[in-house]
């Protein structure tokens, strides 16, 4: 049976805005989109009137960790990195599966009141997931892996394994992935298992990389904060002695190409966009505008980036180091700091380039995409409808996930 939506305002992101626009969704997909006049020859059935809203694709989080929802200003920016790391560790250690389940409930309503239909959610705790309910909105869970120091015991990440790959998981939507922390974190062998699954298994892999000035200057010099806090932890550190760049470093383990997910990428020389130029198949590369000014990193290289052909993603991170889970507000963080940037790439970047990430078809209305969608009031269009959609503020009450419309 098809569902016939009709909006003041279409946003396909893939294709031009359409006014007094139809969109018609069966079996979860969209199956036919154009002016509502012409899809009201097409097709029968009653239309589900927006009346003058904007009806476009629900926002994709590229990097979120849902496990911190709790940490919301718990940690006031720090003097450095390692500091945070040190910070946001000793918080964990006070917090229990419970605090971790509840921490995942609230994050996904929050994501869901500012319009997020799909998020790409690391885990840190695969184990929990035993006890999780269907997630309500289109998630990619990607299990955390660390060999700096083994926090579980062998039967948790065995726990943990199984209940990640378990394959039954009725009403579940969305997908799973593999996320080997960061290079300081993970080992050259792990991230090389990681990334051969990942292949094997047709999954995206995610990490945090180049992210912190001294995240560089642990690799690239072999001195810092991070080095020697990592020492201290008994870390291997013979990677820091080949003068390699964080991404050098990751790209010398393994081949980057378009399943992987590369979250922050802050910092980086021309060899890290010649080696960029060089891949024939491209990585996403997921900016967290919010986190990103907590921890005043250096410029985001985002039209160098943008240059190497990469595709450009957005996430929250987590609230350990941001204040929203609003892509709305990442989308303000965006046009703030890179103004030259267009509205409607900024809109695609946080919808259809999630979505590409993940290897998921959806994030636009497009003929056989998901049917995720949401619709709010704009105020006003006089500077574009892809500019009224960055200006909204208030929570989205209407969206449809999998061809569902969801109860406000
Ligand atoms: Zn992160």
């Amino acid at each position: 049976m098809a569902v016939i939506l009709r909006a003041e305002h279409v946003l396909p992101i893939v294709s031009p805005v359409i006014r007094d626009g139809g969109v018609v969704v069966e079996n979860a997909r969209i199956v036919d989109f154009g002016g509502f006049e012409e899809i009201r020859r097409r097709h029968d059935g009653e239309a589900v009137e927006l009346g003058s809203q904007v009806l476009m694709p629900g926002l994709v989080n590229a990097h979120c960790h849902l496990d911190y929802t709790q940490l919301r200003h718990a940690i006031s920016p720090q003097r450095s990195f390692t500091e945070w790391i040190r910070a946001i560790n000793s918080h964990k250690r006070a917090l229990h599966d419970e605090d971790y389940l509840g921490a995942i409930e609230r994050g996904f309503s929050e994501l869901r009141k500012w319009g997020t239909t799909t998020v790409a959610n690391i885990e840190s705790f695969p184990e929990l997931m035993l006890r999780m309910p269907p997630p309500p909105l289109r998630t990619w869970w990607f299990m955390e892996m660390i060999d700096i120091r083994h926090r579980f015991s062998t039967e948790d990440a065995v726990a943990g394994a199984l209940a990640f790959f378990e394959p039954e998981r009725p009403g579940w939507l969305g997908g799973f992935g593999l996320s080997p922390h960061a290079p300081y974190t993970a080992s050259g062998p792990l991230f090389e298992l990681a990334s051969r699954a990942s292949t094997e298994l047709g999954m995206p892999v995610t990490t945090h990389v180049a992210e912190s000035r001294e995240e560089w200057e642990m690799f690239k010099s072999a001195t810092g904060e991070l080095y020697d806090f990592m020492l201290k932890l008994g870390r291997w550190m013979y990677d820091c002695h080949h003068s390699h760049t964080p991404l050098g470093q990751l790209a010398h383990n393994v081949d980057l190409g378009s399943r992987w997910i590369l979250a922050h990428m802050n910092e980086l020389d021309d060899s890290d966009f010649a080696l960029l130029d060089a891949l024939p198949a491209k990585p996403s590369v997921v900016h967290c505008p919010g986190s990103h000014r907590y921890f005043r990193h250096a410029v985001f290289p985002l039209e160098r980036l943008r240059a190497t052909g990469v595709n450009l993603c957005l996430g929250t991170d987590s609230l350990a180091s941001t204040d929203s889970l609003s892509m709305f507000d990442e989308m303000r963080g965006l046009a703030t700091a890179h103004p030259a940037l267009d509205a409607a790439e900024i809109v695609a970047i946080a919808t259809v380039n999630g979505a590409r990430a993940l290897g998921f078809d959806g994030g636009k209305i497009a003929i056989g995409a998901a049917a995720d969608l949401i619709a709010f009031p704009v105020a006003d269009t006089s500077a574009g409808v892809h500019a009224a959609v960055l200006a909204h503020r208030a929570p989205v009450r209407w969206m449809m996930l999998n061809g569902q419309i969801l109860p406000t």
